[in-house]
């Protein structure tokens, strides 16, 4: 069998070619890493359960008629996705104050912000992917100002669905990053939600007790972060109750 080419490898994905024109395959790895990549270790099952909850995710914005590239899950580890190409800008909304704004502002984490707020980082791991104004997005040509004005109310449409979606089981959406990409119909383009969206790109807080359900625990070594990450599957209901650990097969003598 031929084997498949690799298009890209990123710090927690890699992407093949898919089995149509348009279409690549995302594979989701167990790598974790924090702090432009000085952080970094293998946690098994973290890629397993990203790629249910990022299906899990994708297909509720696509039936609220928010477009994303997923097309569907192909295995444990793998989903079909629509190739994009993507505008290099992360797009982070919060709704509560945590991370760098916390650090940017000297503002209490947790503190509840105005109103949901809509920032763009340029996508450049040699930069550190910094905090860019709108004035530079447009100067530099990275989006139009019709992109933009798409880009905010999409994310804020995902802010809301997510919101939601989180609140009804015990969960606040603290934060998240989404990225986008452009698809082509013939002359015209359209924008939808590309990447990934996982407790590796949200923050994720229990709503009683605060707990970290997301990428934090990592950061900030607050535990385990394959059972936070469980804990968020088995809420939405994505992964069975009684599934057996995402661990490799141990031997019973
Ligand atoms: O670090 P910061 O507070 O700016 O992150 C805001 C949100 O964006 C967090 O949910 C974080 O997990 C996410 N993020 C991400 N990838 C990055 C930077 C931030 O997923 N490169």
């Amino acid at each position: 069998m031929a084997r498949r080419k690799k298009i890209y490898e990123g710090k927690a994905k890699i992407l093949y070619d898919g089995p149509e024109p348009g279409t690549l395959v995302q594979y989701f790895k167990d790598d974790a890493t924090a702090f432009n990549a000085q952080k970094r270790d293998v946690i098994e099952g973290k890629g397993v359960l990203n790629n249910l909850l990022s299906e899990y995710f994708m297909t509720g914005l696509n039936t609220v008629g928010i477009p994303t590239h997923f097309i569907k899950r192909l295995n444990m580890r793998e989903q079909l996705i629509r190739a994009v190409e993507i505008i290099p800008l992360e797009v982070i909304v919060r709704n509560y104050a945590a991370g760098s704004i916390v650090t940017r502002l000297g503002l209490e984490e947790g503190t509840p912000l105005p109103r949901p707020i809509v920032e763009f980082s340029y996508k450049d791991d040699a930069l550190g992917d910094p905090l860019v104004p709108e004035e530079y997005i447009i100067a530099f040509g990275w989006a139009s100002q019709q992109d933009l004005d798409d880009m905010i109310s999409l994310a804020l449409r995902v802010n809301d669905s997510m919101s939601g979606t989180m609140m009804a089981v015990g969960i606040r959406l603290v934060d998240f990053k989404i990225e986008i990409g452009r698809v082509w119909d013939n002359e015209y383009q359209r924008l939808v939600i590309a990447d990934e969206i996982s407790p590796d790109s949200c923050r994720l807080w229990d709503l009683e007790t605060d707990r970290k359900l997301d990428k934090d625990v990592f950061r900030r070594d607050l535990g385990d972060l394959v059972d936070a990450y469980a804990e968020v599957a088995r809420r939405l209901g994505v992964m069975p109750t009684n599934a057996p650990p995402i661990t490799k097969p141990t031997l019973i003598n």
